[in-house]
């Protein structure tokens, strides 16, 4: 079939939205329509050049939601018109992480980076050239594996659970399944995106007392406090840490690091108590290095990562479903902004620019 793609093919050059060739599913693969798609930080990564992309050209986009329009043979859990979510890694249900509960750390699938795990693609250029891709989402319809997809119940509006799959659960659940913040404990959070947004729900859902929202951008301190925060600190005139330990009797229970670098995750040590977790959220940059203090590691503090937010994609996601039904989880609010796949680069810079939660495409 034919379907518009948003393609990435160097760092610093727009992506070009165009039209594509998508070939059937196979074996254990499904063909999905996106209903939408969020405008993450880390496919922007690749384009200012944070993070090197796996390949080029790219179809890009890995948070999103859709129905599923066909299934390929030795398809068995999903069925045309099932609602799902995209999960953001794999899950192959047999690795040693699998086994152990932990899917975000699943090392099962052999795919190389751009290609199905049988070693093919299925999007290609109008002229037959083939294209790399992973999730593929920003486009009108992808095909991806079974085991990335999680199905969600029919009766909310599809489109509201885009950004279950990337910033909900990585926000959410580094608050949740990585560091689990106790109940009443004070909490900083380093970069107010749309994934520093659902660190301070999560904050919010784990019970914490205290909520400091730290960015270099004020305008960021709107959604931030509509999500949560008790606090901001604008770190762009204020030292973030000396203010943070200044307010909280000498540092935050938890620090959240939700930028990924170097500077912000010494930060985020800096600004733990004796005994404190500091978490990396942010993805890091491809050869990022970070140096901290020995002194304050000795009295028990803790520097961790969360990947996908320790995330169990098929009982988190349905969990997140039923807290947003209960008025707990705000996805509405996440939602600041919907433009076209065509707007893909505006997307992106509605993103830098500070002016949303997040902008969904709907392609
Ligand atoms: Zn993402
Ligand atoms: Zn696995």
């Amino acid at each position: 079939m034919r379907t518009m793609a948003a393609v990435f093919y160097a760092p610093r050059q727009p992506i070009r939205v165009e039209e594509v060739n998508l070939s059937d599913p196979k074996s254990g693969e499904v063909l999905v329509r996106v209903a939408a798609t969020g405008a993450c930080h880390s496919d922007y990564h690749a384009v200012d050049g944070h993070t090197k992309a796996a390949a080029v050209p790219l179809v890009m986009g890995h948070e999103a939601a859709g129905v599923v329009e066909k299934v390929g043979p030795n398809v068995t859990a999903f069925k045309a018109g099932d609602n799902v979510v995209f999960a953001i890694r794999p899950m192959c249900g047999k690795c040693k992480y699998c086994s152990t509960n932990r899917p975000n750390l699943c090392n099962g699938i052999k795919a190389k980076p751009g290609f199905m795990v049988d070693g093919t693609q299925r999007f290609s250029k109008a002229d037959g050239t083939p294209l790399f891709h992973g999730l593929a989402t920003f486009s009108q319809y992808t095909v991806v594996p079974e085991w990335t997809l999680v199905k969600v119940r029919d009766d909310v509006p599809i489109e509201k659970l885009a950004s279950i799959g990337c910033a909900v659960v990585t926000g959410v659940g580094a608050v949740v399944n990585t560091a689990e913040v106790k109940p009443g404990s004070t909490v900083a959070v380093y970069g107010c995106g749309g994934v520093g947004l659902n660190v301070i729900q999560g904050a919010v859902i784990a019970g914490a007392s205290r909520i400091i929202a730290v960015d270099i951008a004020a305008s960021k301190f709107k959604f931030a406090k509509m999500f949560g925060a008790t606090d901001t600190v604008l770190a762009s005139e204020t030292d973030p840490v000396k203010a943070i330990v200044d307010m909280t009797d000498g540092g935050v229970d938890y620090a959240f690091e939700v930028i990924g670098k170097p500077a912000t995750v010494r930060q985020a040590f800096e600004s733990v108590c004796a005994g404190g977790t500091a978490c990396m959220v942010g993805v890091p940059p491809t050869d990022g290095e970070v140096t901290i203090p020995m002194r304050p590691l000795f009295l028990d503090r803790k520097l961790i990562g969360s990947s996908a937010g320790t995330g169990r994609p098929r009982h988190d996601f349905p969990w997140f479903i039923e807290l947003y039904l209960q008025g707990r989880l705000k996805l509405d609010e996440l939602q600041t902004r919907f433009r076209p796949l065509t707007e893909i680069n505006e997307a992106f810079q509605d993103m830098l620019s500070g002016t949303v939660a997040r902008t969904i495409i709907k392609p």
